[in-house]
């Protein structure tokens, strides 16, 4: 990785020391006065697990994810950073999803748009669905959430560093994050034909943000902040679930569930719809991946949570009833393949003689058969089997 002697500077005058971290040889800095021993990074601390609750000695406070976004924006705002909106989730040309901040600015990188040097500061609603299955473990990690994000094009190392100081800034005035206490980890970033040099801040082994140098194809000044995580991270609970709400279920721990209709409700409030092809294949397999936490959860009021959380955030276009009876028929229609598939299994069974070795009493064995699976009620299982066989 580069990084110019304009940031070293900087980072050694302001009390921060460079050093390597002896589990991942990368390189990290932390404050002079509180000297880290490792880069905090969850792979790399004795602890094995995020441990931001301990080392922030602040009583938990909760601060509502739109808070947190207000205060961010107005924030650089004020600094005289530009507000901006952001991009949709999907741009209808492939199958590719809104994953992060930068996105917004595909024309400029395209060419299709003038390069400026003005800063801009936005929240971008962003989906990454290779988290699911840690969702569903842990609790902790999300396959949508809000980036918030600044980028500055006609970039140099003097404007990466005013950044920089711009955010350390808003993390200790604004969220109040002792900053003393993060480590600041040196990495490169890499995503297609987009590449630079990046810092990423650790607190309590979570990574809260990166700032990145983008030197190709064009130099660009690049932060994204998870805004679920600094909420969580102030909130201090067990879950990120808890600051993303509702509540309620989170005591339960209905994680994927939440996750999944969270997620959805982007989605399809964005106009996008499920089906065979394309983007509308990552909806209908997502639901199909869901369909038993789906089944057994109340759809309409989580989607009505979520599609008011998002709507503080990001423009939806279909109507919050709308996005139910979307989700609702891609659930039936999912139930009848089941079904079907279910059926079809035991007529096969029956043709090949195998379905008499399942004892005396085929007519019972046989609906628990289409019961078990939970697709069907054992009483519409027995009506089942006794229409059919
Ligand atoms: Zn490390």
């Amino acid at each position: 990785m580069v990084f110019s002697e304009t940031l070293t500077k900087y980072l050694n005058e302001n009390d921060w020391e460079r050093s390597i971290c002896p589990v991942c040889n990368r390189g990290y800095w932390s404050k002079t006065y509180n000297k880290k021993e490792n880069c905090q990074q969850v792979e790399c601390v004795p602890e094995g697990e995020y441990f931001f609750s301990k080392i922030l000695k602040k009583k938990p406070r909760y601060q509502p994810i739109d808070k947190v976004n207000e205060e961010f924006i107005d924030y650089f705002k004020k600094l005289g950073y530009t507000e901006t909106t952001p991009r949709e989730i999907y741009r209808g040309k492939d199958t590719l999803l809104t994953i992060c901040g930068l996105q917004r600015w595909d024309d400029v990188f395209e060419g299709k748009a003038p390069v400026t040097s003005v800063r801009y500061v936005f929240n971008q609603p962003s989906i990454r669905l290779q988290d699911l299955e840690k969702v569903r473990k842990t609790g902790r990690h999300l396959t949508s959430f809000n980036m918030l994000s600044i980028q500055q094009f006609d970039a140099n190392w003097k404007r990466y560093v005013d950044v920089l100081d711009d955010l350390l800034s808003y993390l200790s005035d604004a969220p109040k994050i002792p900053v003393q206490e993060l480590t600041i980890v040196e990495d490169t970033w890499e995503g297609g034909a987009y590449g630079g040099s990046c810092l990423e801040f650790m607190f309590g082994g979570m990574e809260i943000g990166t700032i990145v140098y983008v030197n190709r194809p064009l130099e660009c000044v690049d932060v994204g902040l998870g805004l679920e995580r600094i909420s969580w991270l102030l909130n201090k609970s067990e879950s990120i679930f808890d600051v993303v709400g509702p509540i309620s279920d989170s005591e339960f721990k209905d994680y994927g569930i939440m996750d999944t209709y969270r997620t959805l409700t982007l989605m399809i409030g964005q106009g996008m719809k499920p089906g065979k092809k394309g983007v509308g294949s990552i909806i209908r397999s997502f639901i199909k991946d869901n369909f038993y936490d789906l089944r057994r959860s109340d759809l309409d009021r989580l989607v009505e949570f979520y599609y008011d959380q998002w709507s503080k955030f990001i423009e939806l276009y279909v109507p919050k009833n709308d996005v139910v009876k979307i989700i609702r028929s891609e659930l039936n229609r999912e139930l009848n393949s089941r079904k079907f598939h279910l059926i079809s299994k035991l007529k096969n069974e029956k043709e090949n003689g195998s379905i008499l070795s399942r004892v005396n009493l085929p007519y019972d064995k046989n609906s628990i058969f289409l019961h078990e699976n939970g697709i069907f009620s054992i009483d519409d299982a027995r009506e089942e089997y006794s229409k059919r066989f």
